[in-house]
């Protein structure tokens, strides 16, 4: 015989007793079927709601309408379609259990209290329905059916809400009980009986364990859950995307998945079939032919070491702590007594090793009975203070990995907790079972479903994320999205999902929930209606569940670069090529790197000195492997270098400037080049860099304008009055030429002084040759000396900055190790 088991989420309505209908008589054809049923979906939720209501003296009439609405439409709906359907009995027994239920509530109401073996005998009525309905579905289509009644051949004991089967006592019954092994049976679930002949129910979604424990009773064959999902995956798919289907678990493995959460099975369920070793499969009512998940006494998965993750919310944690607990024996045995006297389940504990204080997790709707039975049962050691005040903390969630092969792997924890931090998420407490075959971390509430979602990617996609937002759409904030653009389907193809988000300029910023289209972002900013603020983003975030979000500030404003430690603490990395940040006070300086230690966010910059050149990056790694820089010397300035190789054939300084900025070449204020306080900016990056501790100020800055000149108004304005300089400045290019020399705007760092300013150098001089856009870092160190290590390249434009901004995104994506 097989048993199978249908949710409520398969008992929606007549067309889903149908289908639940043809499942079972197919299978009929081939050997007998035991069908266990929940009540209908809402049912059993709306009979907890109407005992509470009665308890508070609430009105009940809209709740007893709602669930007579659900059970008897089921009803008429079948009668309607099938003309043998006899409506009238089965519409006796659901009026008799409203009848009955009515009476109970009244009875409630005037007491205003609700004993538990009523409320059990309540909450289970919809089940009684749900099976009369069913039974006489499968007789009108032409099959024999029997009702089987639970409180009287099922044994099971305990609390009148959470009781344990008694297999042995139930299989007494059911060989004395005579039943027709050729019709269909058919069973509700959830409910039983106790050895005093009470009804007592079996926990809300019992009616798998209902199914587990008939299977294990009847030895049959098969005991099968359907259910609304294909089977069990490896994470809830309903709230994970990409969530995969398992084939197969173990039994340890579904019970721990189950226990920590995964709802699509009811914990209990295993113990039975395990017992007794009946294999069961998880299928789905809504894709029949779906071959499921089977569970039986093997683990077999070689891909994967973790089988699935699963998270339980509403989770209380309560702290029981003071200087009592020391050394005395016998607290945890006290805690847990009181704690399970009162039927309240320990869904994890932890204990510091200094024995100074026992933590546990309850669920939050006992948290209030919990604090309760604790502060009877230490009411002595809580007024004489060596106990502090039992803490409760709210608003957590347990999210666990679960897989039999964790035990002979190592890094698993690691990988884990990495995930977790990638989430951003606060770690409150750890627990790992002693079988080794889960791992579950106490968390925020909140971020439990970032967390399951990036703990997912980590363990079984090998997708990588990138959320881009990016502020400023000028120079190279264009080359940027036209690089994304190109590329986001290669890195699809190397399983990097690489979006852009949200876009912005000064103005308006554009958000799409599905990432924009690189190919028309202008027409999607120019659409849109909100505006680039911290606050709007992070709710774009929270929203979308983003999990590694990225601003990219493309802009060189000050008042964005202002806002990067909120960015940062706000969960976001910070990509840019943007000097403002770097080169505000060092104590600011100080501050982001400090906010990005602390949020485990990345600021990166390495576009800030050389554009694409590889400068920041490779003095940190000489840096980091113990040296020290000596002197350094460069033409860090793309668009000077250009200016002064133009000066060098001849060119005007009006004419150089104005072709250098219509290549991009220039800040878009070409006056922050031409005072020198753009080289002065990156030659204060590259200090402190080094390790030297300095502000603007100190850095030496001769402009290259000449001093009379008056460089005020527009850009436009500036550039029309610049010819009035050429004059002086040929002066000074044709005094170099006599000697044989060019002109070249040089950065400096001597003995701890940072210098930048014109100089005249000749052909035997490393930068004599560098000009067109170059750049050249002499980078003298305790490594490189007396010859320096030379950077060179093209430090300017805005294909080469963009490409550089391009390689720190890719620099955000989390660490990954295969396990
Ligand atoms: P039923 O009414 O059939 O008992 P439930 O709602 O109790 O159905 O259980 C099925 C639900 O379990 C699914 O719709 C799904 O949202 C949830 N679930 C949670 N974790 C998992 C998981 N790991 N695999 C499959 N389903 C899961
Ligand atoms: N109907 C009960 C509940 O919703 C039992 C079940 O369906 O498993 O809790
Ligand atoms: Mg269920």
């Amino acid at each position: 015989m097989q048993v199978l088991k249908f949710g409520g989420s398969s008992l929606a309505d007549a067309q889903r007793y149908q289908m639940v209908r043809d499942i079972v008589l197919d299978k009929q054809k081939s050997e007998s079927q035991a069908v266990v049923l929940s009540a209908p979906k809402g049912v059993t939720n709306n009979l907890v709601a109407l005992v509470n209501a009665a308890i508070s003296g609430a009105d009940t009439s809209a709740l007893i309408s709602q669930l007579e609405t659900t059970l008897f439409s089921i009803i008429q709906d079948l009668a309607q379609q099938y003309a043998n359907y006899d409506a009238a009995a089965v519409t006796k027994v659901a009026e008799e259990k409203v009848t009955f239920l009515k009476q109970r509530l009244q009875g409630i109401q005037l007491l205003g209290q609700c004993p538990n073996s009523v409320n059990a005998e309540i909450i289970c009525l919809g089940e009684f329905v749900s099976v009369e309905i069913f039974a006489e579905l499968v007789r009108a289509s032409g099959t024999k059916s029997i009702v089987i009644n639970p409180t009287k051949l099922l044994v099971a004991n305990g609390d009148y809400l959470e009781a344990f089967a008694d297999i042995e006592a139930s299989r007494k019954l059911f060989a004395q009980a005579s039943l027709e092994q050729d019709a269909v049976w058919v069973m509700p679930g959830f409910c039983a009986q106790n050895s005093e002949g009470e009804l007592v129910t079996l926990g809300r979604n019992g009616s798998d364990y209902s199914a587990a424990i008939l299977a294990a009773t009847i030895d049959a064959s098969v005991c099968e859950i359907w259910t609304d999902v294909d089977g069990v995956y490896n994470a809830d798919p309903n709230k994970v995307f990409e969530a995969q289907l398992v084939e197969q678990l173990s039994y340890q493995e579904a019970m721990e998945l189950s226990y920590f959460g995964a709802a699509v099975l009811h914990p209990k369920t295993i113990g039975p079939i395990a017992r007794y070793n009946i294999a069961c499969r998880i299928r789905n009512t809504l894709n029949p032919s779906a071959p499921g998940t089977l569970i039986t006494n093997e683990s077999i998965d070689l891909e994967h070491v973790v089988k699935g993750i699963s998270t339980l919310n509403d989770v209380t944690m309560v702290n029981v702590a003071g200087p009592g607990m020391k050394g005395m024996v016998g607290m945890a045995s006290r805690i847990f007594d009181a704690i399970s006297r009162d039927n309240i389940s320990v869904l994890l504990i932890t204990q510091s090793s200094s024995e100074y204080s026992i933590s546990f997790c309850i669920h939050s709707a006992d948290s209030a009975r919990a604090k309760q039975v604790l502060e009877q049962a230490f009411e002595l050691e809580l007024s004489n203070n060596l106990l502090e005040p039992i803490e409760l903390r709210d608003e957590l969630s347990v999210i666990s990995i679960v897989g039999d092969g964790m035990r002979m792997h190592k890094g698993i924890a690691a990988k884990f907790f990495a995930s977790l931090s990638q989430t951003n998420v606060n770690i409150v407490a750890i627990a790992q079972g002693s079988s080794e075959r889960s791992i579950s971390a106490v968390i925020e509430g909140k971020k439990s479903q970032d967390a399951i979602k990036v703990t997912h990617q980590n363990f079984f996609t090998n997708l990588n994320v990138i959320d881009a937002f990016v502020v400023g759409c000028g120079t190279v904030g264009k080359a940027l999205l036209k690089q994304l653009e190109k590329q986001q389907p290669i890195l699809k193809s190397r399983n990097i999902s690489l979006k852009v988000y949200g876009l912005a300029n000064s103005r308006q910023m554009a958000l799409s929930a599905e990432g924009l289209d690189l190919a028309n972002w202008e027409s999607e900013l120019a659409s849109a209606d909100s505006k680039f603020t911290l606050d709007n983003i992070q709710q774009f975030v929270t929203d979308n569940h983003l999990i590694n979000p990225v601003i990219i500030d493309c802009t060189s404003n000050e008042a964005i670069a202002d806002q990067y430690v909120n960015f940062l603490s706000a969960g976001f990395h910070v990509v840019t090529p943007n000097k403002k940040a770097n080169t505000s006070s060092m104590a600011f300086y100080n501050e982001l790197r400090q906010a990005a230690a602390e949020t485990n966010r990345r600021f990166l910059y390495e576009t800030n000195v050389g554009a694409g050149l590889p400068v920041i990056d490779t003095l940190q790694s000489l840096l980091s492997a113990g040296d020290e820089l000596i002197g350094f010397q460069g033409i860090l300035s793309g668009s000077l270098s250009f200016i002064f190789g133009k000066l060098d054939e001849g060119m005007s300084i009006a004419e150089a400037t104005a072709i250098a900025r219509s290549n991009g070449f220039t800040e878009p204020d070409p006056r922050e080049d031409l005072s020198g306080l753009d080289v002065a900016r990156k030659l204060l990056i590259m200090a402190r860099e080094a390790g030297m501790e300095m502000e603007l100020e100190d850095i030496e800055v001769q402009s290259v304008l000449p001093a009379s000149f008056d460089d005020a108004g527009s850009n436009d304005e500036f550039m029309e009055n610049l010819p009035k300089a050429n004059a002086e400045y040929q002066k000074l290019v044709d005094d170099a030429k006599a000697e044989g020399k060019v002109l070249r705007y040089v950065g400096s760092i001597e003995n701890g002084k940072c210098r930048c300013g014109i100089q005249a150098v000749g052909p035997e001089h490393p930068l004599f040759a560098i000009k067109d856009g170059e750049n050249a870092l002499a980078i003298e160190s305790l490594y490189y000396q007396p010859i320096p290590l030379v950077i060179r390249g093209y430090g300017a434009g805005a294909d080469v900055t963009a490409a550089g901004v391009f390689a720190d995104l890719m620099r955000t994506m989390p660490w990954k190790r295969e396990v």
